[in-house]
């Protein structure tokens, strides 16, 4: 089949196989992967084609104690390091808090693998937010503190999910998946679930409800072969469960970790992967693209090569930005970017539903206090 009957078939939504799709990333022409990516989402989307989304949300770090110790990871302090912390109910309420007050609709905790914190203090933290800010979507944590939940308490995994379901988490993050393929995720956090794991949990949770996206972390020094396995492996579960919301590929930052000599992704290959995947994910709707990592303009690009959704405009996020992402953004900022991308702004809730659509520029937010603030600048908001 040549190039292009490849990629006409992948823009009318015919299923590529893994080799098509290595064929497309490596040796498509860059414009017409991108014309047939966005062909796709057109296609998709409909009347809502025209609308590109971001979403109000912010990242609560519970603690940095970890055990996991990942390579890549410039965010996590050893158990007794002079430097480790954890955040009291108190505090994550007062940063739900805030958070609420800026209009978000979405709270994301991540935190490292704390030897001390089992299914108890979980459910207490859910319950201590869920009880004050029950409009709040607890879109957190992930398959890794299921497998380490499961670990501290005695438990097997579908027991934690019940049990951290009950107690007011929504939906799972898609962090931790880092890249599921077995050779590099050895190499960059051999003491991580393997990828497998990651993804039975994953089936596991959306089996009882419990619904999730998925990301990638590339350029850590994998293949491009290793970059569409990982694809391949979502693909097949999303196959099965149809739990997976969205996909979230995003670049490797490599500051202040050990993984010393690896190089990111250049935004050439992030790109492309990006066209990829609005191809190759035939059965997971959303796509988002990343302006936290590989920065602003090139988020506004991949939304004309498939992706629908910018993310969010993280009041706070202190993980990647330990890593190096210097990227910070507004919500006056994000929407001109996606109007200037030639798209109707949307702010939407967990789910993707629009929230408010922006119609009309004049009426666009400016200087609102909706401000990124990372581990680099504060760690606390001052709404304005
Ligand atoms: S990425 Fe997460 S699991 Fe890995 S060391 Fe950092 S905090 Fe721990």
């Amino acid at each position: 089949m040549s190039m292009q009957s490849l990629l006409d078939r992948a823009a009318d939504g015919g299923r590529i196989s893994p080799e098509e799709a290595l064929e497309l990333y490596v040796h498509a022409p860059f414009h017409a992967l991108g014309r047939a990516a966005d062909h796709r989402r057109r296609e998709l989307y409909g009347a809502d084609a025209h609308i590109a989304t971001y979403i109000i949300d912010r990242n609560i770090n519970y603690t940095n104690v970890c055990t996991t110790a990942c390579k890549f990871c410039a965010f996590y302090r050893a158990p007794h390091h002079a430097e480790g912390w954890t955040r009291s109910y108190d505090e994550l309420v007062e940063r739900s808090r805030e958070a609420v007050e800026l209009g978000a609709t979405q709270i994301m905790l991540q935190g490292g693998h704390n030897p001390d914190f089992g299914i108890e203090w979980y459910e207490g933290a859910f319950g201590a937010i869920k009880g004050a800010y029950p409009q709040l979507t607890l879109h957190s944590l992930g398959a890794s503190e299921v497998v380490h939940i499961g670990r501290v308490s005695g438990l097997p995994h579908d027991e934690v999910i019940r049990r951290l379901h009950a107690a007011g988490l929504d939906s799972f993050a898609g962090a931790g998946a880092e890249i599921l393929t077995e050779r590099p995720r050895h190499e960059i956090a051999p003491l991580k679930e393997t990828g497998a794991t990651w993804l039975s949990v994953m089936e596991t949770a959306h089996g009882l409800g419990v619904q999730s996206t998925a990301t990638f972390m590339m350029g850590t020094g994998e293949t491009n072969a290793e970059r569409i396995e990982h694809l391949t492996m979502i693909r097949d579960v999303q196959d099965r469960t149809g739990g997976f919301r969205s996909f979230i590929p995003w670049t490797y930052q490599p500051e202040n970790n050990h993984l010393k000599g690896r190089t990111q992704a250049t935004t050439l290959e992030y790109l492309r992967l990006v066209a990829v995947a609005r191809l190759f994910f035939d059965n997971v709707r959303h796509l988002q693209g990343s302006w936290l990592t590989t920065g602003k303009e090139v988020g506004q690009v991949t939304l004309n090569i498939g992706a629908d959704d910018l993310g969010s405009v993280m009041l706070e996020e202190n993980v990647v930005s330990s890593a190096g992402a210097r990227h910070r953004t507004n919500r006056g900022e994000l929407i001109h970017l996606i109007r200037t991308a030639g798209r109707t702004p949307a702010q939407r809730d967990t789910l993707y539903r629009h929230l408010v659509v922006h119609t009309d520029p004049a009426a666009d937010p400016v200087d609102d206090g909706v401000v990124s603030h990372f581990s680099s600048t504060a760690l606390s908001l001052t709404p304005a």
